[in-house]
């Protein structure tokens, strides 16, 4: 039986050509919990030095990585997919110490880690060719499916587990090897943690690397590193554009999802129970912050009041507070910041016009200096283009928008750089799908709330949320590459 892992374990150390090493700088980064906001571990402060360690570990490792069978892959991945099931509880735990992740947080994260495992054990024999016939006499065309190369993995800290594994796991099944950067926020649940679940497979030294620091001190040496070849990163726009010129600078594949401000459209006829059900989840779910959440309700006119009525009633019952009591619903926001900005724009929306039928406080918890628990949150008489309409608020917030026909829903919906996730609730299926046809996203669900990963569907951001596609055969092509090799059987009749 493996040992435990816990929040007790020492974190300070970088994880290089499978070794535990200390940073160059020997600094160290406090990480803080977001309930209690106690200093719960340090982690290293990498400095570009170490990255360059890091890449070089991962480039030297590849290439025999690459060469082992199908079959030896995809035996790392399941063990690494076991490994997480072992340590589920434990997981759980840290999630909930390191990011604030309720009960039903952890089990999310468990759940759709183990699925992107899953689907990546299948890569290695998925990993097929061509073979093509040629134009020219004599000749046989090949075409072979290889990795590309070093992939890094560069993650948020909002659901740090899946995010990382959607990107590590893939990425070492189809032989390449990996340099992963977590956030300053998660580095343990989105990188160390990694290192340690892959101690306990048959991984070679050197195909995993995790650097631990600063976006600010070694964000742009890791996303330009000259050994990248495919940049996977998931994170804000503002971050993702930047680091998308540094991994184009370096003809590295930019693999890109960025932020959202996703709709949930409700019509009149809609079935007004499960509409509220997926508005309750879909908005307060991890307290908002996921990329997929709800950010607006645009509800049909009809129905308005009584949407806004029940809405509020859901959010005000949710149990608000710790992360560390297992019935908690919503807990903590992850840091001050967050907070701030989401109250702000709470605050502005409410000057505009808007009515604050519930929350938009923080919520006291005993012993807690100054608590990052933001009570669920509805507004109403909302406009698009209020505060916490138009902007990624990323919180346990509702603002509730009036539309008065299909039309109106749709470009209401449209109207926003963004074009992640979506959500259609109406009675009649044909103008559901309608709707859904022309929502400019790159997910849409019907009759369910923008929150849906399942590791075998392409998921992808359009507009500022993004390029690229992740899960299946989408995410393997963008990091493989085909080569194409010719054998000349007869002797070519070359002109001259
Ligand atoms: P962020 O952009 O602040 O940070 C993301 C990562 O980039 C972190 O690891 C950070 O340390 C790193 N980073 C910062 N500066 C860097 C630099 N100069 N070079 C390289 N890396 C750098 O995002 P966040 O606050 O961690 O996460 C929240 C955002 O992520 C939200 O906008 C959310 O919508 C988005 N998100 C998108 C998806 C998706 O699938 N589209 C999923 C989850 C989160």
């Amino acid at each position: 039986m493996p040992d435990e892992i816990l929040l007790d374990d020492t974190w300070d150390e970088l994880y290089i050509d499978g070794d535990w090493t200390s940073s160059e700088s020997g600094e160290t980064i406090a990480v803080e919990d977001p309930s209690t906001r106690d200093v719960i571990t340090e982690v290293s402060a990498a400095t570009e030095a170490d990255v360059d360690a890091a890449y070089e570990a991962a480039a030297e490792a590849q290439t025999e990585w690459a060469d082992q069978p199908p079959a030896r892959r995809q035996d790392v991945i399941e063990q690494f997919q076991q490994a997480i099931r072992t340590h589920r509880d434990e997981i759980i735990d840290l999630l909930a110490a390191e990011v604030g992740g309720s009960r039903i947080m952890g089990e999310t994260s468990i759940q759709i880690a183990t699925d992107h495992a899953s689907e990546a054990a299948t890569l290695p024999r998925r990993m097929k060719g061509e073979h093509a016939a040629s134009n020219i006499p004599g000749k046989e065309n090949l075409v072979q499916r290889e990795a590309k190369g070093v992939v890094t993995v560069i993650s948020p800290w909002n659901f740090p587990l899946n995010l990382s594994m959607r990107a590590v796991a893939p990425a070492i099944a189809a032989g390449n090897s990996v340099v992963l950067k977590p956030s300053t926020n998660s580095p343990i649940t989105g990188g160390l943690l990694f290192a340690k679940l892959l101690e306990e497979t048959d991984l070679p030294d050197g195909v995993v690397n995790v650097v631990t620091g600063r976006g600010s001190d070694i964000g742009d040496r890791v996303a330009g590193h000259p050994e990248s070849d495919v940049v996977a990163f998931t994170g804000s726009t503002e971050v993702g554009q930047h680091v998308a010129s540094l991994a184009g600078e370096n003809l590295a594949v930019p693999a890109m999802e960025l932020g959202g401000n996703n709709a949930h459209v409700v019509t009149a006829d809609a079935d007004l129970d499960r509409a509220i059900d997926g508005a309750t989840f879909g908005s307060f779910v991890h307290q908002g912050q996921v990329c997929i959440s709800i950010n607006r309700h645009i509800v049909h006119e009809d129905i308005y009041d009584e949407y806004v009525e029940r809405l509020t009633e859901r959010a005000a019952s949710l149990p608000a507070g710790s992360a560390h009591d297992e019935d908690m619903v919503v807990g903590p926001i992850i840091d001050e910041g967050q907070r701030d900005e989401m109250l702000g724009y709470v605050e502005e929306t409410v000057d505009a016009g808007a009515t604050l039928e519930t929350g938009g406080e923080t919520v006291p918890l005993d012993g807690v200096e100054d608590s990052l628990v933001v009570a669920p949150t509805v507004l109403s008489d909302v406009t698009n283009d209020m505060a916490a309409a138009c902007n990624e608020h990323f919180g346990p917030i509702a603002p509730v928008i009036p539309f008065s026909d299909v039309d109106e829903a749709v470009a209401l919906a449209n109207d926003t750089e963004f074009g992640l996730s979506g959500a259609v609730h109406a009675g009649d299926l044909e103008v559901a799908k309608d709707i859904a046809d022309r929502m400019e996203t790159g997910n849409v669900h019907i009759n369910d709330q923008p929150i849906n990963d399942e590791a075998h569907v392409p998921f992808s951001g359009i507009g500022a949320s993004g390029m690229g596609t992740y899960n299946s055969d989408a995410f393997l092509h963008e990091i493989t590459e085909t080569k194409w090799i010719s054998i000349q059987h007869d002797a070519r009749d070359y002109p001259f």
